[in-house]
């Protein structure tokens, strides 16, 4: 598996094309130089620009997504309830109050925001 090689960065120091990886650090056998790989990398929680929302199951959710809502769902105001397995769609993904996450628009309610945790990905 020669290819892995050619994947690897070549080293900082002295330029040897021949570095390994060692755990999270990438070594040099030519000059014996240790560096983290992941240095180039920023860390997804430091910027908050990228926030990743998961509907209940683990699937990603991406504004336009169409989405039903797996359990009834109280709606202030309103004496009936979003029922389970009502179909929204074109949701937007908000940094709303406490965990609401989603704007969108429900049949029969209206704009509102939901939890992403109550809603599974079509
Ligand atoms: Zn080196």
């Amino acid at each position: 598996m020669t290819d892995d090689l050619t994947s690897l960065p070549p080293c900082p120091l002295c330029s040897s094309p021949y570095t390994y990886e060692m755990g999270a650090l990438l070594v040099c056998p030519e000059c014996a130089h240790e560096w983290s790989a992941d240095a180039s990398d920023a860390p997804e929680t430091s910027g908050g620009s990228v926030k990743v929302i998961k509907d209940a199951v683990g699937n990603v959710l991406a504004d336009g997504d169409t989405v039903t809502v797996i359990k009834d769902l109280k709606v202030k105001g309103s004496p009936t309830a979003i029922k389970v397995g009502t179909k929204v769609r074109g949701i937007r993904l908000i940094e709303g109050v406490g965990d609401h996450d989603i704007d969108c628009k429900v049949d029969g309610f209206g704009q509102m925001q939901l939890k992403s945790s109550v809603v599974k990905k079509v």
